[in-house]
């Protein structure tokens, strides 16, 4: 197996030279060349290393591999599963289980993914050594994109990056998501000196747990350091935005701070402070400046004006993420999108070899040696796929499963993982298309995530969680003698952060009016019915903004069938759509609105299962 690039610049304070720095690059993509050029033997290398090691656990021994470790047994007998397949296994782990049940290395911990299950967050296994192997994708991303934009080790990023809430499962394993555990973790606290991991932000304020020090301190940073600042970012389109929001309500506070070199009290946390204050210099001339920016009327080009230097902005916009393009265009002057990488609590998959292509040509490279990866060639259509959700494939479609070189360009697949933590064919819900090939390794175009009719950050709502709450809140109008007679929803990005918003047509027999606070009340109880990831976003993040519910008169459906009939759908298929996305359709039902009401508090939530707490 190629040999992955060893980090050789231990600057150790020294820096990294000149020349150690080009050796790194050469090295990493010398290393993509490498992987990509031999995929298939690579491939086959990992599956044997995951099978072989973990031959004898009792997840593989169920299915009768029966310490045979060749790829045709192992595609032959092992079954392709979704998350609810393992879940009883995933519990018995949470709940203490030490034995050897899906992997031969001891679960480090769970990675809580934002998939949900149950409504609960779904708990990933994962194994120490990953962390290394996320490591080794993190340092195939700047030699890639030196080659685009050269010169970014002169100057530093920065980049708004957040840990978050940590739970201890019943058996007593860190449950916590993937970037926190990988913060957290040595490979990010202690890293060497590079150039290129050089941030604003010290990683005392990244580590805070308290999202309002930790925000205020890395803008502060940032700030104190404009001019050094030559590339900007956040995971997510909708951390970044949150991040220029937060400025726009603080930047009396901010600009205080940087004039007279001092920091706000409400930054208590010890470390916190004594980092900033390591940047945190007397600058009255940068605070004029900054006051200045910030107070005229447009703050269209207020990245590029804050931050003169800035090369590009590195966020995923490719998924749902896309829909706040236009707002990054607007605060950045259309400075280039880059999107460097795919990838899951699972598993990294891979990233983008072309950095500087338009957000909607991305694809992204999947690196043959982080996991095993399968394919499931799927068709859509109307938004549906072939292939369904949960129940079990059956023999044809497991025949039709396909190694990563035997993709076809063109065709659309889901992603099916086997890792070595201890997932075995697992389908990850990704939509993926191959778009074309790096050598003998497919890219792929990032489509979809199956199921998913509403997302603002990282919450994926579908639409029978969002039928569930739509019911829920409904039966709370019966006593009105009123129910709900159609409804649709929409993710509104053009408030921050953005909101659910839920179109309802109301029929009402009853001579009551319905007071306003009911449809607040039903707002909450929406709220409530929807998934953990949701309920965090609008309670611990404040990533979510308070769901909206808008009354729309009598026949507003009707019309949105007019609509689509006039555009070609058939009458005997038409189906009210869950959620729009199309702007005619939204202007549509906005011109109908009668009132709306927002929920008028956070819904409840707790960090970790809610039946840990119990
Ligand atoms: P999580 O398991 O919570 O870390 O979420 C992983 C999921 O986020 C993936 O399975 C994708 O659905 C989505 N995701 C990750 N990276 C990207 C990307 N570059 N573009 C689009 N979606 C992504």
């Amino acid at each position: 197996m190629p040999e992955a690039p060893k980090n050789r610049g231990n600057g150790a304070g020294l820096g990294v030279e000149g020349g150690i720095l080009d050796d790194k690059n050469i090295r990493a993509l010398e290393f993509i060349e490498d992987v990509t050029m031999n995929a298939k033997e690579v491939q086959m290398q990992v599956l044997s290393e995951i099978i072989t090691r973990n031959s004898n656990v009792e997840y593989l021994q169920r299915h009768g591999l029966n310490g045979r470790v060749d790829a045709d047994t192992f595609k032959k007998i092992v079954p392709v599963v979704t998350y609810e397949d393992m879940l009883p296994d995933i519990e018995r782990i949470a709940n203490g289980d030490m034995s050897p049940i899906l992997c031969s290395k001891p679960i480090s911990e769970f990675l809580t993914s934002s998939g949900t299950s149950g409504g609960e967050r779904k708990l990933m296994p994962t194994i120490e050594e990953e962390l290394g192997r996320r490591s080794l994708l993190y340092s195939l991303l700047m030699p890639v994109m030196n080659q685009s934009v050269p010169g970014l080790d002169e100057g530093k990023g920065m980049y708004f990056l957040f840990v978050k809430s940590e739970a201890k499962t019943p058996g007593g394993l860190m449950a916590r998501p993937v970037l926190t555990s990988y913060y957290k973790s040595s490979y990010f606290r202690d890293r060497p000196y590079d150039p290129y991991t050089n941030y604003t932000s010290p990683n005392e304020t990244i580590l805070c747990p308290d999202s309002y020090q930790s925000m205020y301190s890395q803008l502060l940073c940032g700030l104190c350091q404009n001019k050094e600042v030559l590339r900007v970012g956040a995971v997510f389109a909708s951390g970044f935005i949150r991040a220029v929001r937060f400025l726009e309500k603080h930047w009396v506070l901010l600009c205080k701070d940087i004039r007279a070199g001092t920091l706000d009290s409400q930054i208590n946390d010890p470390s916190v402070r004594e980092a900033v204050k390591r940047i945190l210099k007397p600058n009255p001339e940068l605070a004029d400046f900054i006051e200045a920016e910030c107070r005229r009327e447009s703050w269209e080009g207020i990245i590029t004006r804050l931050w003169p230097n800035t090369k590009y902005i590195d966020v995923i916009v490719t998924g749902t993420m896309s829909q706040y393009i236009p707002t990054l265009d607007y605060y950045s002057n259309g400075l280039p999108l880059v999107c460097t990488m795919y990838a899951s609590s699972e598993c990294y998959f891979g990233l983008n070899l072309n950095p500087l292509c338009k957000p909607s040509e991305v694809s992204y490279t999947l690196i043959p040696t982080m996991a095993y990866f399968e394919f499931l060639p799927v068709n859509r259509k109307n938004g549906f796929t072939n292939v369904s959700e949960s129940a079990p494939l059956n023999e044809k479609e497991h025949q039709e499963l396909v190694d990563l070189v035997d993709v076809k360009l063109g065709q659309e697949y889901e992603l099916v993982v086997t890792t070595y933590a201890g997932l075995y064919r697992y389908r990850v819900g990704d939509i993926l298309c191959v778009a074309g090939f790096k050598n003998k390794a497919p890219q792929f175009k990032f489509i979809c995530r199956k199921n998913v009719a509403l997302s603002i950050d990282s919450d994926k709502t579908d639409e029978f969680e969002l039928q569930n709450a739509v019911k829920n809140a409904a039966d709370h109008l019966l006593q009105f003698d009123a129910s709900v007679t159609e409804y649709t929803s929409y993710a509104d990005t053009s408030t921050i952060p953005g909101h659910y918003v839920l179109y309802w047509e109301i029929g009402l027999s009853g001579a009551t009016p319905i007071p306003p606070s009911v449809f607040e009340d039903c707002c909450l109880i929406m709220e409530e019915s929807l998934n953990s990831v949701y309920r965090q976003g609008r309670a611990s993040d404040k990533s979510i903004g308070p769901l909206e519910i808008r009354i729309v008169e009598g026949g507003t459906f009707d019309k949105l069938m007019d609509y689509a009939l006039s555009q070609g759908a058939s009458i005997n298929q038409y189906k009210t759509p869950r959620c729009v996305k199309y702007a005619p359709i939204i202007e549509l039902l906005n011109s109908r609105v009668v009132s709306n009401y927002f929920s008028p508090k956070c819904p409840k939530w707790v960090a970790g299962h809610k039946q840990w707490c119990t």
